[in-house]
């Protein structure tokens, strides 16, 4: 069983190379920002409280998060491994995942961390603003907060997997196949 945490900055493309690595892999993709986005359109409670947090390029507290995060996996007792993006994003939803994750009997495989510039990261999520809807992504001043909420609170989880000797670092930059095959080529290392 692989379970995977596809980590990066906003912009690194994980939600494109979650994709491909699903379709090639069988893995189950659990993306924490899909969820919440989903919640907001159906108007749920959770979705409320995520919003207004989003809408600032803030987190949304680790609570609120690694419960909804719980009850994504617990919907999935078939699964034959996950890929999770977008999660964790703090040291405490790092820690959560790995109970989860013991009291099935499993664990985190790695981590691939996408490491693209920041120039290039503000360049994506131009273009992708102009198709996804994405609120965070329109407003410049929300991307460069999600960058420095990324930089402050998010980066320092690589430590946390390094330690475990489960950190790989993959080169996000070029285009989109390039990555790819650079993420298959880590993954293959591993199954
Ligand atoms: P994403 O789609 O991964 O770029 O996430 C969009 C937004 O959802 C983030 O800027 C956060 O506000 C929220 N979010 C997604 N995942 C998490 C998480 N693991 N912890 C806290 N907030 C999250």
């Amino acid at each position: 069983m692989i379970n995977l945490v596809l980590f990066g900055p906003p912009g690194a493309g994980k939600g494109t190379q979650a994709e491909r690595i699903v379709e090639k892999y069988n893995l189950h993709h659990i993306s924490t920002g899909d969820v919440f986005r989903a919640n907001i359109s159906a108007e749920t409670e959770l979705g409320k409280l995520a919003k207004s947090y989003m809408d600032q390029g803030q987190l949304v507290p680790d609570e609120v998060t690694i419960k909804m995060l719980i009850s994504e996996v617990d919907k999935n007792p078939e699964a034959a491994g996950f890929i999770f993006d977008g999660f964790p994003r703090t040291k405490p939803q790092a820690a959560a995942l790995d109970e989860i994750l013991e009291s099935k009997g499993t664990s985190i495989s790695s981590m691939l961390a996408l490491d693209v510039e920041e120039d290039e990261l503000k360049d994506r999520l131009k273009k992708r603003a102009e198709v996804s809807g994405r609120a965070d992504d329109a407003d410049p001043e929300v991307i460069q907060k999600r960058i420095d909420v990324y930089k402050k609170e998010t980066a320092p989880v690589k430590d946390f997997y390094s330690e475990q000797g489960k950190f790989t670092s993959i080169n996000g930059m070029g285009s989109i196949d390039e990555i790819t095959n650079r993420l298959f080529e880590a993954l293959d290392k591993l199954s």
